[in-house]
């Protein structure tokens, strides 16, 4: 679609709405193509969901087209670690997925088979093996699949390290700049003035709807809360195997155990799912429903000092795919949005995927399931 950078009229090859971190993964993907970027953003550099995810590079399975992307990424982000500077927090801690019990072992066998076919590096721990990995988790816990190569990052770093190589490279990164319209004319402001752009895309998140209503883009509202430094009181992201079914739950508040080890020695709590919620406060009600289930797995966790507590909305669609590509009913307009739980994730397999579009390139995985044209199905 652009073969060669458009350097005249109109003024950018390429203007994008929202600068998380998949607006700014698409910015530096198309920077360092040569190509003349704009990127508009509302507020500040990371302030959506990036600067309130858990920042968990993490391979999933619960699909062959979620399980593509996200390996796909998993790479770029190991080539991208060595470059990422310090305050990036890039840590390779892997994840234990735990097994409460027998029936979740059988999933954790599921698991290791799926990653072993795929040449994703995963181990099975037997609950005593769990337990010298893990001392604070409670004993008699049934085991775990340690996967290796998942990491932790801090993402609003990310995202402004991404820019600041794209500015480098030449692109506007306009603040404070709110998108009323984004159309195959350019992004339009409130002022009246326009934007012009070859190719404009919509990369505003949980709000990415407001600007394409066709968009099945719809807030999933989660919960975090951060602690005081413990340094070493857990060394892995863990995670309980029925956090798959609560990520899967379309309707019903869910919670789930989820703990991350920062860098700093902190410990990141979550993780809560509300639907079609979009207001920022705090629900103490699910917030207490979540430190229980953490609590229920490491019982010394209340013993912990709180620092902060903070919501996130997170950019569910109805499969749980993002929605990567043209905009039906536009030929200049691209989506780079719809990423729920997996954005930190899968945002720079989402640039590169739009890269290649734009390039006319073949993709390095299959783009299709993850088309704003494709019959999306309800996961169930
Ligand atoms: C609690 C929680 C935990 C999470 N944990 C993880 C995790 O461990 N691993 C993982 O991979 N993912 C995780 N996620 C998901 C991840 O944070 C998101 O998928 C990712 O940040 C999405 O990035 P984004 O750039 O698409 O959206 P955002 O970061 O929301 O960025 C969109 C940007 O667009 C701007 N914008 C919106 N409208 C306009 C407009 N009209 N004009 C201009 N700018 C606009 C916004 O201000 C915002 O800055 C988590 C999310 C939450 C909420």
């Amino acid at each position: 679609m652009l073969g060669n950078p458009i350097m005249s009229e109109p003024v950018y090859d390429v203007v994008i709405a929202g600068a998380g971190i998949v607006g700014a993964a698409c910015a530096y993907a198309c920077s360092r193509e040569g190509l003349k970027v704009a990127v508009l953003e509302r507020d500040f550099i990371g302030g959506g969901a990036t600067a309130a995810g858990m920042g968990h590079v993490v391979v999933m399975d619960d699909s062959e087209a979620q399980f593509a992307l996200t390996r796909y990424s998993q790479r770029l982000w190991q080539e991208l670690a060595s470059e990422l500077p310090a305050d990036c927090e890039y840590v390779r801690t892997g994840t234990l997925w735990v097994a409460a019990d027998e029936e979740e072992l059988i999933e954790v066998r599921r698991k290791h088979q799926f990653y072993s076919q795929r040449k994703v590096p995963s181990e099975i721990l037997d609950s005593r093996s769990l337990d010298a990995a893990e001392p604070q988790l409670r004993t008699g816990l049934a085991g775990a699949l340690f996967v290796k190569e998942d990491a932790v990052v801090y993402p609003p770093c990310v995202a402004r390290y991404l820019l600041e190589r794209s500015r480098d490279l030449g692109a506007r990164v306009l603040l404070g700049k709110e998108v009323i319209r984004l159309d195959d004319e350019g992004a339009a402001f409130e002022d009246g003035t326009v934007m012009k752009g070859a190719v404009m895309v919509n990369a505003a998140g949980a709000r990415a709807a407001s600007l394409h209503p066709d968009l099945p883009i719809v807030p999933r509202k989660g919960h975090l809360l951060i602690t005081e430094r413990y340094p070493a009181f857990v060394h892995h992201q863990l995670i309980e195997l029925g956090y798959l079914k609560s990520a899967h739950k379309s309707t019903a508040d869910s919670v789930a155990f989820n703990v991350q080890p920062r860098k700093t020695g902190q410990l990141l709590i979550g993780s809560s799912r509300q639907y079609g919620m979009d207001s920022p406060e705090v629900d103490r009600s699910i917030l207490s429903r979540m430190l229980a289930r953490a609590g229920q797995y490491i019982p010394s966790l209340p013993g912990l000092s709180a620092l902060r507590v903070w919501t996130g909305l997170r950019a569910a669609t109805p499969d749980n795919l993002p929605l990567i590509g043209r905009c039906p009913g536009y030929r200049h307009v691209f989506a780079a949005a719809g990423h729920e739980g997996l954005g930190i994730t899968t945002s720079l397999a989402t640039a590169r995927l739009l890269i290649d579009q734009l390039m006319s390139r073949a993709p390095a995985i299959s783009s299709e399931p993850y088309s704003v044209q494709r019959n999306i199905a309800v996961h169930g």
